[in-house]
């Protein structure tokens, strides 16, 4: 792999889909190669979403056909919906140099990890219970039960966060966005990625003489 595998997860309601995309943005603004993986999922799509922007919407037929094809480099069944990966694209945009940017879940998280020890991960948290409650609230349409649910489900996926390597604590939002573009930016210092360019380069250069008079 040239490129770093970048994972981000977080509860639906810490921000996570806008933080990325701003991170990603200005790495790009930098010549900082860096791409967002889009997924496949089972799901309807959602009012404004788009096929191959957002994700990939496949049928369930597809999907499971895609499986036993082996095209997902990991895939998860969320409530009753299925998402995935795809495997073919990420793995040409790594060798490609680019970093991939993951927004997975928990479940993905861990076969990323085990299938690529090198990858990344980071986990985004909300600043407080009281801030999550009021995002899962939305716009005060939903009934008390609903958001009731809805912080159930982002308790047990937040049960996770000790399994990454980072957490972002998305509270100012700037800072948030400065953070990521941190850690990417020291993903692509390490010493395994670095390898790859210059630094690899020079290594072979000085290997070769390595006797000065
Ligand atoms: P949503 O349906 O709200 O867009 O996403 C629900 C959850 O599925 C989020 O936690 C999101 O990160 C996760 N998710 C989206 N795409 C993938 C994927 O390709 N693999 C896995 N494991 N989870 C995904």
């Amino acid at each position: 792999m040239k490129g770093s595998l970048i994972v981000v997860s977080a509860p639906s309601g810490a921000g996570k889909t806008s933080l990325t995309h701003a991170a990603i943005d200005r790495l790009a603004a930098i010549g900082h190669a860096v791409t967002f993986s889009v997924s496949y999922t089972t799901r309807e799509p959602r009012p404004g979403e788009e096929d191959g922007q957002d994700y990939h919407f496949v049928s369930m037929e597809r999907f499971e056909a895609m499986i036993g094809e082996e095209a997902f480099l990991e895939h998860a069944q969320v409530f009753d919906r299925r998402y995935g990966t795809g495997r073919k694209r990420t793995l040409e945009a790594l060798a490609d140099g680019q970093d991939v940017v993951l927004d997975i879940d928990w479940q993905g998280a861990q076969q990323v990890r085990a299938a690529y020890p090198d990858a990344v991960l980071i986990y985004v948290l909300p600043p407080s219970v009281q801030v999550l409650r009021d995002r899962l609230a939305g716009r005060g349409q939903d009934s008390a039960a609903v958001i009731a649910r809805r912080m159930e489900a982002a308790a047990a996926e937040m049960s996770h966060w000790h399994e990454y390597d980072y957490v972002i604590v998305n509270d100012d939002f700037e800072t948030a966005v400065d953070d990521l573009i941190a850690l990417l930016r020291a993903a692509r210092l390490r010493q395994c990625q670095a390898a790859d360019g210059p630094v690899g380069v020079l290594a072979n250069t000085l290997a070769k003489k390595p006797a000065l008079p």
